[in-house]
């Protein structure tokens, strides 16, 4: 078996494992308790110490069946960490965004959801323009004050508004976010390369990054069509097949076929190659994986080998292949 590596989380004391294990799409519309306990002890066993939710993710249904698998393996607590995410949480106004009040409500339904008294990393899913932002920040550095978060982070927040948030924890001695949660695989690296690149050094900022293969994209299951049971056969998650069928959808396909020869030759399969790209990169604290069968998790935890494929001949054959590197900005030396 793969020996699992572990990563500071930013500039934190945090030790997360560079594989991490999350329920978005699968938990409850693929993968149900039976299934899911499986899959958590296999991760678990592996020595995957983080799982992300979200309150969004199948109406909190995934955090409930999360939380009952926790508590049926008996895991103690000081042996993994588990997140939240705050924004999507009901349609009515109060239930929505990142007021102080939802930011609150959401973190402790969270907390009884999950049957855990804290959350080790607790995002906010997205920027919220109609909040101030010292309203979030002050109710996000208080939850951490009162013991109810350990961390917290944003998700796909743009870098100057993390620099905002930065700027108005220190201006009001609050605690500033640690993390940030952004998409990051071989097909989409703008944030993390380009955008974030400045952050890293300035802030400590630690990446837990999501669809590490491009919601399946990047296991070349779609090179020649969409297999049924897949993701993106899912009636509830058509709008992802639709961008399939757009110019730069048929663009990425076409990426995904040659990465799929090229990892043949290279002796390995595509999903572990576009993990271990990702896991090459020494900005990014975890890569979260998704899975909804046993055997992709298995072929996904073997990634962590396939680094050691990726020399310097190999990654420029890659950027070949991909031609999207963004720029780095304010890079003078
Ligand atoms: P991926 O891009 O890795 O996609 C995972 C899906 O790809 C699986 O569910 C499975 O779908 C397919 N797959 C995975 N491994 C294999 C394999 N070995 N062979 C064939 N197919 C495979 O990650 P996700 O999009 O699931 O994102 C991972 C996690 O990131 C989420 O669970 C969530 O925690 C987080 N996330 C956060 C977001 C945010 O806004 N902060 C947004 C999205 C995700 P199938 O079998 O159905 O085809």
């Amino acid at each position: 078996m793969s020996e699992m590596q572990y990563r500071k989380l930013g500039a934190s004391g945090l030790f997360v494992s560079a594989l991490s294990f999350g329920s978005w799409v699968t938990f409850k519309n693929q993968v149900d308790d039976n299934l899911g306990e499986r899959l958590m002890k296999q991760a678990y066993d592996a020595g995957i110490n983080f799982f992300d939710n979200a309150e969004v993710y199948a109406a909190g249904d995934s955090e409930r069946i999360m939380g009952r698998i926790i508590k049926k393996l008996g895991w103690s607590r000081d042996s993994y960490c588990v997140s939240s995410k705050v924004f999507w949480g009901g349609e009515l106004p109060t239930q929505r965004g990142l007021s102080r009040k939802h930011v609150f409500d959401a973190c402790h339904a969270a907390m009884q959801r999950l049957q855990v008294d804290y959350l080790d990393l607790y995002f906010c899913h997205r920027p919220d323009i109609h909040t101030p932002m010292e309203e979030t920040v002050r109710a996000m550095s208080d939850l951490v004050q009162q013991g109810k978060v350990m961390y917290w982070g944003t998700s796909e927040w743009r870098a100057d508004q993390i620099a905002t948030a930065h700027a108005v924890a220190r201006q009001y001695n609050l605690i500033p976010p640690l993390v940030e949660q952004p998409q990051y695989n071989m097909l989409e690296r703008d944030k993390v390369e380009g955008d974030y690149a400045l952050l890293y050094d300035q802030y400590g900022l630690g990446t837990t990054i999501w669809s590490p293969l491009a919601s399946g994209i990047l296991t070349g299951k779609y090179n020649d069509g969409i297999p049924a049971g897949s993701r993106m056969s899912l009636a509830n998650f058509q709008w992802l097949a639709d961008r399939l069928e757009t110019d730069e959808g048929r663009a990425k396909l076409a990426k995904a076929r040659e990465l799929t020869a090229l990892a043949e030759k290279l002796g390995t399969s595509l999903t572990k190659l576009a993990l271990a790209w990702c896991l090459k990169n020494p900005n990014v604290s975890t890569v979260i994986l998704g899975a909804s069968k046993e055997s992709q998790l298995s072929e996904n935890l073997a990634a962590l080998d396939t680094v050691a494929l990726l020399d310097d001949g190999v990654m420029a054959e890659i950027e070949t292949i991909l031609a999207n590197k963004p720029a780095a900005p304010g890079d003078f030396r």
